[in-house]
């Protein structure tokens, strides 16, 4: 933006610049301008003639005496104004009311003549030769502009930005490391290659599909993969198009899109970082709101009205679901969720032998290797690897990329990424390995928790290093007192792992301890779990997250919330102290389990079952 501002600046001085020349080159005297008394005097002495006189001016030819004349009238004895002087032939004079000038005129035998003087022209000129080149100007801009983003020019013409591809030429195959995104993507492709038989079978289609993942793990791949495999066409916006500084546009755009595909169907359309659009109304008051929602809401009615038995799917893609609008996510819209999360080890593998096809490589190359190097990285990164290895090849005059080449441009990417904070090294890898086997251990010896679904050491968004899934066996609405209280015991396995493996406590463990903490607190002051304090609730009409929590009103008294305090602290202690039994009885497996994990990244819950003997 700042650039542009620079450079229309430098336009603006340029036709300032030529107005003025063009002025002075039109406005400039072709002639010697005298004073009606010197036209008088040149006139009584006949010093002039050809007169040719309109209403307000006169102009004539000088003779040479004329010029001497003039010289002895203004007194002048410098010798560059006589020159000067002398360069016109032609005077000029203002004319005066003067009624005898005829008669003197004719009395001198002077030769005149009377024009009736077209001064428009003269004085119009320059007004309009600045017109025209403001305009020439003005067009040459908005066509810049429209050139590179949107332009003035384009309003509502959506065309232009949504970029329609017959064949996206990209395939499944091109796609690594996502196998569960892709299976669960099968089933549409199926279908746009073929839409009337699955509508005889009654095969029920989503409508729209969300592809949720960080940055670079292949969401815009997997999307256009789609409709390469299903070859049809693919319709593409991003969300950030939709939203622009007229209001009205967005929305007009959105229904061309629909009217689009529509026509183009059976067809994918695909908005990219939809969180531009889709943000939650109301989070952000000061700026757009008024637009984007006017734009959402046309995107929720156009898709309510759309029929997905015409053979289009929506798709969209986003980094952060969880500022979406919930209206975007409800039946029959956004309601199908794929997770593309970063790959783990053999994903990396699979990522990087899609890559390595480009490349002329030298046969030692060891993928996994390489893959084992990359841990937490995306496939956007691991691309990057990849190109920046042959570019290094390159510049070395090496005929092959080799394993060095390689190793050189991970370094440089980490590099990068450190920067970012993206990339783990290894000592923190090992206690994030044991902190998430803790978790899990732990969540697997105690009987009325949720079973362990997957412990994975992939960081996943900014927060969570690591990560260990709980699936519920069932929905549950109540919880009872030792359900909770093993759930905090899950919660503090971490860090009790941690101590027990390294005798020593990392900052990893906040967020757990944090939870764990809310639990305990709860069990005391709402749900009148413990046994010192009896069943009353201590937070009734404390409107939660509204007020700051100490300017809350408490309605008990200070030796209560000491006593409050003292439980909850004799609960989260107990619990903490329950789990370093646990892993400490384990231990074997603890090690065990944790050195499997930092070598796969991902344990399945099954695999652990059989790891602990179960
Ligand atoms: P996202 O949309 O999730 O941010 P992209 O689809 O734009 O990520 O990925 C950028 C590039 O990174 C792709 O063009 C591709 O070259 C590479 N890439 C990312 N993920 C993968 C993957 N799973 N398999 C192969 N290449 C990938
Ligand atoms: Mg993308
Ligand atoms: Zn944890």
């Amino acid at each position: 933006m700042k650039r542009r501002i620079g450079f229309t600046i430098v336009y603006f001085l340029i036709a300032i610049a030529l107005i003025l020349f063009i002025n002075n080159l039109v406005s400039a005297p072709k002639h010697t301008e005298i004073k009606y008394s010197e036209f008088k005097v040149l006139l009584g002495e006949g010093l002039i003639n050809n007169l040719n006189i309109t209403k307000a001016i006169i102009h004539g030819e000088l003779t040479d005496n004329a010029h001497k004349r003039l010289f002895e009238l203004r007194e002048i004895e410098n010798e560059k104004e006589f020159k000067r002087l002398q360069e016109f032939n032609i005077f000029r004079v203002v004319r005066m009311e003067d009624p005898n000038l005829v008669r003197e005129l004719g009395e001198r035998n002077i030769r005149y003549s009377v024009t009736q003087e077209v001064t428009w022209i003269k004085t119009l000129f320059p007004v309009l030769l600045t017109i025209l080149i403001i305009v020439v100007f003005w067009s040459y801009i908005f066509r810049r502009m429209g050139a590179s983003s949107e332009g003035m020019m384009a309003i509502g013409r959506s065309k232009a930005k949504i970029y329609v591809e017959g064949e996206t030429k990209v395939a499944f195959d091109d796609v690594a490391g996502v196998d569960e995104a892709k299976e669960e993507l099968k089933e549409v492709i199926e279908f746009l290659r073929n839409p009337q038989k699955f509508q005889m079978l009654g095969g029920k289609i989503p409508k729209g599909i969300l592809l949720v993942g960080p940055p670079g793990t292949g969401k815009t791949l997997l999307a256009r993969a789609v409709a390469g495999e299903a070859k049809v066409p693919f319709l593409s916006l991003s969300g950030s198009a939709f939203v622009e500084m007229f209001v009205g546009v967005g929305a007009a755009r959105v229904r061309d899109l629909f009217s689009q595909a529509e026509k183009s169907a059976p067809c994918i359309i695909f908005i990219d970082e939809i969180d531009a659009l889709g943000k939650a109304r109301g989070i952000s008051p000061v700026t757009g709101i008024d637009e984007r929602e006017q734009t959402l809401t046309q995107l929720l009615s156009e898709m309510d009205g759309f029929d997905t038995k015409k053979g289009v799917i929506i798709m969209a893609a986003t980094n952060r679901p969880e500022i979406l609008d919930p209206a975007l996510l409800r039946a029959g819209r956004f309601d199908r969720h794929i997770l593309v999360d970063r790959p783990d080890l053999k994903g990396r593998e699979d990522i990087f032998r899609v890559h390595i096809k480009k490349v002329r490589c030298s046969p030692d190359i060891d993928i996994k290797v390489l893959a084992s190097m990359t841990s937490g990285m995306v496939g956007a990164d691991l691309a990057n690897i990849v190109n920046e290895a042959a570019l290094l090849a390159v510049r070395r005059n090496k005929e092959i990329v080799e394993m060095a080449d390689f190793e050189e441009a991970i370094e440089r990417v980490i590099a990068g990424l450190e920067k970012k904070s993206r990339v783990i090294n290894k000592r923190e890898k090992e206690i994030i390995a044991y902190h998430e086997c803790g978790h899990a251990i732990v969540a697997n010896m105690l009987p009325r928790t949720d079973k362990v679904r997957r412990v994975s050491i992939i960081p996943r968004g900014i927060a969570a290093l690591g990560y260990t899934v709980q699936l519920p066996t069932e929905e549950r609405y109540l919880l009872t007192r030792s359900e909770l209280l093993d759930r905090i015991t899950v919660m503090l396995g971490g860090r009790a792992a941690e101590e027990v493996i390294f005798n020593e406590v990392s900052t990893g463990a906040k967020n757990d301890l944090d939870r764990a903490t809310d639990i305990a607190r709860s069990m005391v002051t709402s749900y009148g779990m413990s046994e010192k304090l009896g069943p009353l609730s201590f937070d009734r009409g404390r409107p939660l997250f509204l007020e700051v929590p100490w300017s809350a009103p408490k309605e008990y008294s200070e030796d209560t919330s000491r006593k409050i305090d003292e439980e909850v602290r004799t609960i989260v202690s107990d619990a903490y102290e329950k789990a370093r039994t646990i892993l400490t009885e384990k231990l074997e497996k603890l090690k065990m389990i944790a050195s499997i994990l930092l070598d796969k990244e991902v344990i399945e819950g099954d695999e652990l079952k059989k790891l602990l003997g179960q």
